[in-house]
């Protein structure tokens, strides 16, 4: 295999290079080492676990005055090299990164956290040049303290000789403090009163999630919501108050080994884990966590501590933590003491506060092992706002205004798309507002003035009446899987110019033909597309209320595959109702949608009627066909441009009742859509002589479908393209939006 790697940070001129050479040696891998405008890339070709030891050394073993500030990490085909050498920089020209993304606590800063001796010893805001915050605090350009939340702070004359000593750690480290001169934290009870301050309010924080309970910490891109995460009574308790039913919640850990006593931790997951981003990983799970943390996997999403104020926390209160964005559900994580001091007596039993301002809302990163490979579900606290390189340069300067859900925005200039932290579903006022500030605090902060501005052609959504009246003579209009397909494709540096196979499956997306797609085969180019095959549409009775209640989508695929829904799913008013919903066809826009699909068979096998959070019923029919090794599959079928499902689904039907386990009839439904996806394929391949395969949509967080469709695909000898740069879910999607804006001719 071969191994991409971007490196940014303080990588050049401090022997990273040569660090990087005696390494990939000693490893045995061979490729190149040069310096690009952002940092290091390095390409490395040989075993995986080589490889895998090779990011985890580079973190480990760098350099004493080389610093990490980002680590990006792509798997790819072997290219076959030669040797391993040093190669000449390919361009000249580096770019100044004006605003870097948080940083989590260095080694040399923790050493002194927990020295009884240093001046700073269990102070909660201690940082230096290597780590900290960045994007959390800066208010404006240049990157100064004066241009910061720490401003209101004047450095003591110790941190001050810091700061000024071009040979001292701290020098020019703007969120220098210390006990003496720096920020504090305090902590009220339910009743807002301040009960204790500094260390002890640390100290009876601790106390407090040990006792039972539920309070809110201020971290560095909003508050969290914490909790004892052994301790089920209370977790159940910060379910109903959250009102968050089902979603798994984040668990932080105090370090590694703790991961280790309750998740499983491959080499990789490992060196994810550790990584200076500090996202959350998911898991494998091993059972000894209460069940009310993830009530319908057997995963954990797990994380270590990434600022000094957890470290403390997590070492009183010696059990791992409920760490999760604190906000009402769906809207933006909150970040200001007021907004959450409102919470006090409801949300929340107590708050620790400090009197650092969050200068924006952050919230934390995701990733998940897919197919061997580290694939980012949400790509935020650490990540941004740093650029993703793209291996051509772009017309113009360009804003992408991003999806519906899982919203994040991009601004793209010459080879570099900027992408927003995570703003989340654009589905409230809230949230609006949110998106809004993000478009605009982009603009500033990397003074990036765009000349064309891409918005969805869906006419509901937020973002395409905002554009309009915002942006009315630069916008243009991109379809939703287009851009899916074009986000795998730039992060994959396909060339401008080159068709690939899009499989773009995913739970929405505005079509070309006003339906809702999300099954789809497209033929696509960074700037043109053709839908070649997609699954047979069919009714959702009742639109957005068949996304929550997918026994609507069994009903319908019940009903259009010539089966009684009642027979199945039982004699409900509820049931036929809908029913009649589908005949007259009232309020039944038309899907292509994998996603739905997917929903509609948990419901047929009686495993998810109703959902609580996005995607609930394919993640349940995943972990119910991970419990099933069966190599069988459904009859399939392609009917001109159609994946014809009705056999399927009768099939699924006469097994249920033929009294075959639910797991295994999960089994084979992923196994058909594998081969579906391969038949279809091939299909477009003998059509256009294209072998190039890209795969993005949100269905491809499904673990078990991507890596049997991957294999399968790369047997029938594809070149498959997959997401490690941005989520291949709709976080993903201002990527293309922005890629498509800077190359796409205006008015075409
Ligand atoms: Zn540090
Ligand atoms: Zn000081
Ligand atoms: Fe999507």
């Amino acid at each position: 295999m071969r191994l991409r790697v971007n490196i940014t940070g303080v990588v050049q001129g401090v022997g990273f290079r040569p660090f990087v050479y005696r390494l990939a040696r000693e490893l045995g891998l061979k490729g190149f080492v040069l310096n690009n405008e952002l940092g290091v890339s390095i390409e490395a070709e040989g075993e995986k676990e080589k490889l895998i030891e090779l990011l985890r050394r580079l973190q480990e073993e760098k350099p004493p005055a080389a610093a990490i500030y980002s680590i990006t990490s792509q798997f790819l085909e072997e290219a076959g090299y030669k040797e391993f050498e040093i190669r000449k920089s390919e361009r000249s020209g580096e770019v100044k990164v004006s605003v870097l993304p948080d940083l989590a606590t260095c080694r040399d800063c923790l050493r002194e956290l927990f020295d009884e001796n240093d001046r700073r010893y269990l102070y909660p805001f201690i940082n230096c040049t290597n780590c900290g915050p960045r994007f959390t605090i800066i208010l404006s350009l240049p990157y100064d303290r004066e241009n910061t939340t720490m401003r209101e702070f004047k450095m003591c004359p110790e941190c001050r000789r810091e700061y000024e000593d071009p040979t001292d750690r701290r020098f020019h480290a703007q969120p220098n403090a210390c006990p003496v001169c720096g920020p504090h934290v305090w902590l009220v009870d339910e009743r807002g009163e301040r009960v204790a301050e500094r260390d002890g309010a640390l100290e009876l924080l601790a106390r407090w999630i040990r006792e039972g309970k539920i309070v809110a910490v201020k971290g560095l891109g909003g508050f969290h919501l914490v909790c004892d995460a052994t301790n089920g009574e209370a977790v159940r308790e910060l379910r109903l108050r959250k009102r968050r039913e089902e979603k798994p919640f984040a668990v932080m850990f105090k370090d590694l080994e703790q991961v280790k006593e309750f998740a499983e931790v491959s080499p990789l997951e490992e060196v994810a884990l550790t990584r200076v981003e500090a996202p959350i990983v998911i898991l494998k799970s091993k059972g000894k966590l209460p069940r009310e943390i993830s009530p319908d996997t057997e995963t954990v999403g797990a994380f270590l501590p990434y600022t000094p104020l957890h470290h403390i926390l997590l070492r009183r209160v010696e059990r791992p933590i409920v760490a999760t964005s604190c906000n009402i559900t769906d809207e933006p994580i909150m970040k200001d003491n007021r907004e959450v001091e409102k919470e006090l007596g409801r949300l929340i039993d107590g708050a620790l506060l400090h009197n650092r301002e969050i200068a924006r809302r952050c919230d934390d990163s995701v990733v998940r092992i897919i197919g061997g490979k580290i694939v980012p579900l949400r790509r935020s606290r650490g990540y941004a706002p740093l650029p993703v390189l793209l291996p051509f340069p772009l017309k113009g300067p360009v804003l992408a205004l991003g999806p519906h859900m899982k919203n994040t925005v991009a601004l793209g200039k010459e080879n570099r798309v900027y992408l927003s932290q995570h703003v989340g579903d654009v589905d409230n006022l809230k949230a609006e507002e949110f998106l809004k500030e993000t478009v605009k605090d982009l603009i500033n902060l990397l003074e990036i003035e765009p000349e064309v501005v891409v918005c969805d052609y869906h006419p509901g959504y937020f973002t395409t009446k905002w554009g309009k009246e915002e942006f009315a003579e630069k916008l243009i209009q991109i379809y939703h899987h287009h851009a899916h397909a074009i986000s795998v494709m730039a992060e994959n540096g396909v060339e401008v110019g080159e068709k690939v196979i899009a499989l773009t499956y995913d739970g929405t997306g505005y079509g070309k033909d006003g339906t809702i797609w999300g099954g789809e085969i497209l033929t696509a180019s960074y700037t043109e597309f053709e839908r070649e095959l997609s699954l047979l549409p069919f009714p959702l009775p009742g639109g957005e209320k068949a996304v929550k209640e997918p026994y609507r989508v069994a009903v319908s695929l019940l009903k259009l595959s010539g089966i009684e829904p009642e027979k199945v799913l039982g004699k409900r008013r509820e049931v036929e109702f809908v029913s009649q919903m589908v005949d007259k066809g009232i309020n039944c826009p038309i899907t292509s949608s994998m996603g739905r699909l997917f929903d509609g068979v948990s419901a047929i096998l009686g495993l998810k009627e109703r959902v609580s959070y996005q995607a609930q019923g394919a993640v349940v029919l995943e972990e119910a066909a991970l419990k099933s090794s069966t190599a069988k599959s459904l009859p399939l079928s392609i009917e001109g441009d159609r994946f014809d499902w009705r056999e399927a689904i009768r099939e699924i039907v006469r097994l249920k009742e033929g009294g075959i386990p639910v797991e295994e009839i999960a089994r084979r439904f992923h196994n058909w859509v594998v081969e579906l996806s391969v038949m279809g394929a091939e299909f477009v391949r003998e059509k256009k002589g294209i072998e190039t395969l890209a795969l993005s949509g949100g269905v491809f967080q499904n673990r078990l479908l991507t890596e049997t469709l991957t294999k399968t695909l790369e047997e029938r000898g594809f070149k498959i393209l997959t997401h490690q740069v941005v989520p291949p879910n709709d976080g993903g999607i201002s990527l293309g939006q922005a890629v498509y804006g800077g190359l796409v001719e205006k008015g075409s």
